[in-house]
């Protein structure tokens, strides 16, 4: 087997080397075949010897997305022992069939190896998610490995991020192998969740955010929490699982809201002890700024787009935590949790300062948790990383 070749040019050849899985466009010396989007190619340097094997893309400002440093065939066999050694990382981290955490990812895209795709397991049935032309065109042999990795009762498809577009990709949605349940059950640290695989957000859950739920749940012992942006109550949740005495979940979402009341019902903690408001939550908080609860968390959907949004979003993120700030009871704590990639830690660290300071509340940082290691930030692909809470004491 042999495709087309495309050469880089003599002082591009860094990224390669240093196994950066993204080459750009302007790092290839021009080429006259025609090569069509989501064909592999191989990559060779600029004395012609193969120094990568990857997906090409015409669209995309990322005209190559490696799949392996070297020559490969890239088959189905191939794909099938990529998404093995990723679930067997997963593994090694406590996930898994029989283990408290049935409930997360097994391939998260270019940080595993395989640009473009995420697969999602929730107990028995598999969620994948397609983002380039080049996955797109290997959509049956991914079905196949993973129907012969796992054996699962039902593979779905939730190909419809936005990004599909920049690859001239229409969004696809549906099953695969057999019939998507109305919702999954699975487990995480031993708690019950529920999924809409069909209609929920990202494939259904914030697999993301398993570090801040085990932490919320330990220190919600006693506490009134309010749980901002609580999509399912994923955290809400873990807080009632947690001992606190009340829980208040605002979102927007209604289908969100009346899943998170089924999902306490299901782990058997006293309903009555759970409030969900279907409203805006901006709206929510301009119409409260007394102290009242002893745990906040807040867990927007991403207010800084891209760097050009920065201003902007950054502004939102402060007026947004100088709120919630001012609902804590002293001794308090706020879980403050940001999955913009283009806002770094550093920068959420000074925003909350910043915001503490005009809420006249002093803060003290008592952890910071990052996106779960099933969403691993690559040693090589530090885009990878985009997730973070920061959980602090509250002082009045
Ligand atoms: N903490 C959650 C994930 C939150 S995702 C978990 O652990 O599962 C962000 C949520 O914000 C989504 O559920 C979305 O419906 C909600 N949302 C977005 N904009 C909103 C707004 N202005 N007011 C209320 N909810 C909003």
């Amino acid at each position: 087997m042999s495709y087309s070749k495309i050469r880089l040019r003599p002082n591009r050849t860094a990224s390669v080397a240093g196994r950066h899985p993204w080459i750009f466009s302007g790092a290839f010396e021009r080429h006259d075949s025609p090569i069509a989007s989501g064909e592999i190619v191989s990559v060779c340097d600029p004395e012609g010897k193969i120094v990568a094997t990857g997906t090409y893309s015409r669209q995309s400002m990322i005209a190559v997305r490696v799949f392996e440093f070297d020559e490969a065939v890239i088959t189905r066999e191939w794909l099938a022992g990529k998404i093995r050694q990723a679930d067997q990382r997963r593994h090694l981290l406590g996930y898994g069939p029989g283990t408290d955490t049935t409930g997360y990812r097994v391939v998260f895209g270019e940080s595993d190896g395989l640009p473009g795709l995420v697969v999602d397991r929730y107990g028995d049935v598999v969620v994948v998610q397609i983002a380039t032309a080049g996955m797109d065109k290997l959509r049956d042999d991914i079905v196949a490995a993973l129907t012969d990795i796992f054996n699962p009762s039902c593979i779905y498809e939730r190909s419809d991020l936005p990004n599909r577009r920049e690859e001239g990709l229409e969004p696809k949605t549906g099953p695969c192998v057999g019939g998507a349940p109305e919702v999954v059950e699975f487990v995480e640290h031993g708690l019950t969740y529920m999924a809409d695989i069909k209609e929920g957000q990202k494939t259904g859950f914030y697999l993301d955010q398993k570090e801040l739920r085990r932490e919320i749940r330990r220190l919600a012992s006693g506490r009134h929490a309010l749980d901002l942006f609580s999509y399912t109550g994923g955290c809400g949740i873990a807080a009632l699982a947690g001992g606190a005495q009340s829980v208040t979940c605002v979102d927007s979402s209604g289908p969100a809201l009346a899943l998170c009341n089924r999902q306490a019902a299901r782990n058997g903690t006293a309903v009555s002890r759970l409030t969900c408001e279907e409203t805006d939550v901006f709206q929510w908080l301009s119409a409260r700024t007394r102290p009242e609860y002893d745990l906040v968390m807040v867990d927007p959907p991403a207010l800084v787009k891209s760097r050009r949004h920065f201003e902007a979003g950054s502004k939102a993120y402060h007026f947004l935590n100088r709120a919630a700030l001012r609902l804590v009871n002293d001794g308090g704590i706020l879980a403050s949790s940001s999955c913009s990639a283009f806002f770094s830690e550093s920068e959420m660290a000074a925003m909350l300062h910043r915001a503490a300071r005009q809420a006249g509340v002093d803060l003290t940082l008592l952890k910071i948790v990052r996106q779960s290691p099933d969403h691993p930030q690559s040693l090589t692909f530090p885009e990878a990383a985009y997730l973070k809470s920061i959980i602090c004491q509250v002082r009045l």
